[in-house]
């Protein structure tokens, strides 16, 4: 059960050539669960990702789990992680504005098996570079943790507040969200420009904004995400083949920084 905007402007075959000839992608961003407006289930999930290539998806939990029942929408992508070792990567969740509370479920999580932090500014309700992050990301530091967050919103969720945090956090990886779609695309470049630890992330992203990022710094700050169920997985994948990287790029974009970002955590 799929249940979420799905959009496919372009008319995106499924059985389009362009991508039926890829080897392995690691989806960096899908969200995963029954929510009360969007919905993804995994045994859905899995037959996605085997029709379009995906080895690997990176999974967080949906809306509520996000902004208030973090404990809940932890442990459920605990036992998916368990239970699809394989295919499924998760990402933490735990609200700044929980304190102590928060610091205490995301070494919990790490623990129990999930690789990264998820913040998103607008569901959790906070300024993107508030200093109440600080703990948890102190935390993602030790652990050696990559951290998702949510960028593109007017307001809380912009880029050059997540660079105020990997200033703060030299250690620590972070994902800009969406690469920062749609309000803030003009900031991708400037802000990437004053720090090394900030990677993108591609779903809902423009062409021209990724190709601007490839021609400024290479491939190696870029990873491939669909955003399920809010995107469409061909289309995603289509707009990142518009920009005719060679092989070698395109295994970096769609496989390899993935794998490099999700191999430093510690094992515990
Ligand atoms: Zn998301």
């Amino acid at each position: 059960m799929i249940r979420g905007n799905i959009p496919n402007p372009l008319g995106v075959s499924e059985n389009d050539e362009l991508w039926s000839t890829f080897m392995k992608i690691v989806d960096f961003h899908v969200h995963v669960g029954k929510g009360a407006k969007k919905t993804l289930l995994p045994e859905e999930l899995l037959k996605l990702m085997d029709r379009h290539h995906i080895e690997k998806s990176v999974l967080c939990p949906v809306e509520e789990y996000i902004s208030v029942r973090n404990r809940e929408g932890n442990d459920y992508l605990i036992r998916l992680v368990r239970e699809y070792r394989d295919r499924f990567h998760g990402f933490a969740v735990a609200n700044p504005w929980c304190g102590r509370e928060a610091c205490d479920e995301l070494r919990r999580a790490l623990d129990k098996g999930l690789r990264g932090f998820k913040i998103n500014s607008i569901l959790q309700g906070f300024m993107l570079s508030d200093e109440m992050t600080d703990p948890l990301l102190r935390i993602c530091a030790e652990y050696k943790a990559p951290v998702y967050a949510h960028t593109g919103t007017m307001g809380n969720a912009t880029p050059f507040q997540l660079l105020e945090l990997a200033r703060r956090h030299p250690k620590v990886h972070f994902v800009m969200g969406h690469t920062a779609f749609s309000d803030f695309w003009y900031d991708v470049i400037p802000v990437m420009e004053q720090t090394q630890n900030i990677f993108v992330e591609t779903s809902h992203a423009s062409p021209d904004t990724i190709e601007g990022v490839v021609n400024r710094f290479g491939v190696d700050r870029i990873l491939f995400g669909s955003d399920l169920p809010e995107s469409n997985l061909p289309l995603e994948i289509k707009r990142l083949k518009l920009l005719r990287l060679d092989a070698r790029q395109e295994k970096t974009v769609f496989f390899s920084n993935a794998e490099r970002l999700l191999e430093d955590i510690n094992d515990h």
